[in-house]
């Protein structure tokens, strides 16, 4: 089975992530930091990644909630 795509630049991504390692790099610290914890609102977190990937923001300003 082939490797998912990253929704940014299309290039193959680590299956763990929703994003290529030079995207994830990209992002903000802090939401790198909120999207790595694992909480009852982690779910939420990556309901709102998945939402901003969708509407094409910037990876540079993607945030999600604490
Ligand atoms: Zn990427």
């Amino acid at each position: 089975m082939k490797d998912p795509n990253c929704p940014t630049c299309d290039q193959t991504r680590d299956r763990r992530h929703r994003l290529c390692p030079a995207c994830w790099r990209s992002l903000p610290a802090s939401t790198r930091g909120r999207l790595a914890l694992r909480d009852r609102r982690a779910p939420l977190r990556q309901q709102q990644l998945r939402a901003q990937l969708r509407d094409h923001t910037p990876v540079q300003l993607i945030r999600v909630s604490r």
